[in-house]
């Protein structure tokens, strides 16, 4: 989404039909063009508003905060500058909330800080989410979006991927059911770990789902990929997601299914009461 000089509260141009729409229209369309229905880009705060019951949500494990281990250049003020900019502490919130009544353990990933990507405090996060939903037999929802792994960060931040990964065999072998929601992009490290091992994966229409990026997977394709290569729609086709979900649509869908998922765990019932 582009703000228009003159008038940037007003109006809003569509970052791909670029039509110019109205943003109290935009905003109560929940971001999604009401042309050519790209879903454009939310904030961590926006996906929770929009998405969970409201005033339901709880930030937890806020104490968490990212080392610098390999005195990578410049990774300390572009992570204070991406705070200053999100007032987040880094990519990935945490917290407890309800959808529809049923409550829940929850992570959103926000790709304006430094493209959502996964360093040890967003593998930690995310982690703790997962075993959170085990702790307290709530069911986890995670929103996805990512680059992949923070390169900043080194071994760190790939080890991220084994681990959160290992929280979701734990949900698995414990009966806590976890649904994870692709949006724009989900890529590379978070792709391959936690963000594909989820019992039930939903996604957002167009949204870029991959593990290398078009460029590098271009060079080494064989045969020509299809036009829409790396689309959720391409990827459900392949067999990769359960169901593409319109952002309108997204709050009802994941009250269902946590509700029925997560109807055989001890203390839902009484909680739902
Ligand atoms: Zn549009």
């Amino acid at each position: 989404m582009r703000t228009g000089d003159a008038s940037a509260s007003r109006f809003v141009q569509c970052q791909n039909c670029k039509k110019t729409l109205f943003a109290t229209d935009f905003a109560s369309n929940l971001k999604v063009c009401a042309y050519c229905g790209h879903h454009h880009r939310l904030t961590w705060r926006e996906r929770i508003d929009w998405t969970f019951d409201e005033g339901s949500f709880v930030e937890t494990d806020t104490e968490l905060v990212s080392g610098d281990p390999l005195q990578f250049p410049d990774y300390q003020p572009k992570h204070l500058a991406a705070q200053e900019k999100t007032g987040m502490a880094d990519s990935v919130v945490t917290g407890r909330a309800t959808i529809q009544g049923v409550p829940v353990s929850i992570a959103i990933s926000d790709f304006h800080f430094m493209g959502g990507s996964m360093g040890s405090v967003a593998g930690e996060k995310v982690t703790r989410a997962l075993e959170r939903g085990c702790d307290e037999r709530i069911p986890v929802v995670i929103f996805c979006a990512s680059g992949g792994a923070r390169m900043q960060e080194g071994l760190l931040s790939l080890m991220q991927m084994a681990k959160s990964t290992a929280a979701v065999e734990r949900c698995q072998r414990e009966g806590v059911p976890y649904i994870a929601v692709f949006t724009d992009p989900t890529m590379a490290g978070v792709l391959a770990s936690y963000a594909s091992v989820a019992d039930v994966i939903l996604s957002e229409p167009k949204a870029l789902v991959g593990f290398a990026g078009a460029r590098v997977s271009k060079q080494a394709q064989v045969v020509k990929a299809p036009d829409d290569f790396q689309q959720a729609e391409w990827v459900l086709r392949s067999g990769m997601l359960d169901r593409i979900v319109e952002r309108r649509d997204m709050r009802a869908t994941l009250g269902s299914l946590v509700r029925m998922l997560g109807a055989h765990l001890r203390g839902l019932e009484e909680k739902l009461a």
